[in-house]
């Protein structure tokens, strides 16, 4: 995600880290750097050249931090800018005071909203809401079945009258059943067009008009860049929206879009979409993404996400096993089985501040065949050597290789990777204790 940026600004401003005292030419051309990679994202011009005047100010008439350095200053400058650009602080949806809540979707053909309707969904299903989906977009026939089949994986009744009626009276109607089948969110999804007209503005208005939405969001695609920008300032000029869904940002977006539209529309981005799988959607926390593109990492949306998906109980018992030094191979393999369930390992760990320059940890990178063996080279150890993986000699490697059908080296390989992960999770304990010191990530 927003890779391109991130190192392009991670490299305008490491010369300025290394540095004991800055002159104002160094700042000048550390500037210079930030306001090229910020081009080379497709940030608008005139918001680049804001963002910029503005940290060179702050930069060069610095209040003295003695804890940071000068150059740690600057980047801490630029990352207040760039979540300040990006819209401060989170921004939650409104729900209504007498429900159902509305949650009206818009935005161009393909930029995501009927994928978003479901994510929103199930998003409020796992808050303990109950939603109901309705299908507005009556142009295209398979527009309705797409819903019916996204509300069907989540479990989310769907509301349709076919294609023959007006969206107007699929919204009211869709309400009305809502409050019948007692669900307190009621998300519709609605037709777009290839570009911004006049006719679709005006379906859009009429339906808003006849159910006054609590949440009018605007789905916009990161990978169109400065066109998702300009489609985002017709559609705020036209509706009274309320906040933008910006989705894809998982692709090879250069980003603009995530820094360029809350400045020109006021809007602010809520959530993102990070893939096409139900699940992919995060509220959009600009401090987060800031400290992302800047390498800072992003613990707290791992954090998060480890909460979600992660059996909390489990990583309680796993972490008293390490500071206790019990982490067994068994333990290993229960291991591997919850960081599995965060998704891909290297997203996971692009999430970790620096990870990127920790050794060894491409060879953590597991697969599903791969993950098969390990369970089976593990399953072929006795109870004490998976307790205590130091007994492994020769001829005990031998013989487990024999029993689960794979080569010595592959044994091999699996008992260096525990020890890998045993010093991973040893610096990982004490990271989080210096974490815990500061207080947050900031
Ligand atoms: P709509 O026309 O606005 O309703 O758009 P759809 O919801 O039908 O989505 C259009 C395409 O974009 C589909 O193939 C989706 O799977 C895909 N899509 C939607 N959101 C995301 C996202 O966040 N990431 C990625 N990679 N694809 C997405
Ligand atoms: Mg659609």
């Amino acid at each position: 995600m927003l890779e391109g940026l991130s190192n392009n600004l991670q490299k305008a401003l490491s010369k300025l880290k290394s540095k004991g005292k800055l002159t104002e030419s160094d700042v000048q051309e550390a500037m210079r750097e930030v306001r090229l990679a910020l081009l080379a994202a497709d940030v608008n011009v005139r918001i680049v050249k804001q963002f910029v005047d503005k940290v060179r100010e702050r930069a060069i008439g610095q209040d003295v931090q003695k804890s940071l350095t000068p150059g740690q200053q600057v980047v801490k400058i630029v990352h207040e800018e760039l979540t300040e650009l990006m819209g401060g602080s989170e921004e939650r949806l409104r729900m209504a005071a007498k429900p159902p809540t509305v949650v009206m979707l818009v935005g161009l053909q393909g930029a995501g909203k009927t994928t978003a309707a479901a994510k929103l969904a199930l998003s409020f299903v796992k808050h303990q809401h109950r939603p109901l989906m309705v299908a507005a977009d009556i142009y295209r026939p398979a527009a309705i079945h797409q819903l019916e089949v996204l509300g069907g994986q989540i479990n989310v009744p769907v509301f349709q009258m076919g294609t023959d009626v007006d969206p107007v009276t699929i919204a009211t109607s869709g309400i009305e059943e809502a409050r019948k089948q007692g669900a307190d969110v009621v998300i519709i999804d609605t037709a777009g067009r290839l570009h911004v007209d006049a006719p679709l503005m005006e379906e859009l208005a009429r339906i808003h008009q006849a159910v006054p939405a609590d949440e009018l969001l605007l789905v916009i695609d990161a990978m169109t860049g400065q066109d998702a920008v300009h489609v985002a300032e017709s559609f705020s000029q036209a509706l009274p929206v309320t906040g933008v869904i910006l989705t894809k940002l998982d692709g090879d977006t250069r980003g603009g879009a995530a820094l360029t539209v809350r400045a020109v529309t006021g809007r602010p981005i809520k959530f993102v979409g990070l893939g096409e799988k139900i699940e992919a959607l995060e509220v959009f926390h600009p401090d987060r993404l800031a400290s992302r593109i800047l390498g800072m990492g992003d613990v707290l949306s791992l954090i998060e996400r480890a909460q979600e998906s992660v059996d909390l109980e489990k990583a309680r018992e796993m972490e008293q096993k390490l500071r206790t030094s019990q982490f067994t191979l068994d333990d290993f393999r229960e291991q591997l089985l919850q960081v599995r369930k965060l998704g891909p390992l290297d997203q996971v760990l692009k999430m970790l501040p620096g990870a990127g320059k920790l050794k060894g940890l491409e060879n953590l990178q597991i697969d599903e065949k791969r993950f098969v063996r390990i369970d089976a080279i593990i399953s072929s150890m006795t109870t004490k050597e998976r307790a205590d993986p130091s007994v492994m000699n020769a001829s005990r490697r031998r013989r487990v290789a024999a029993g689960s059908g794979v080569t010595v080296r592959d044994v091999n390989q699996v008992l260096n990777q525990f020890e890998q992960m045993q010093q991973m999770m040893k610096r990982f304990s004490g990271f989080g204790k210096k974490m815990g010191k500061r207080g947050a990530m900031k």
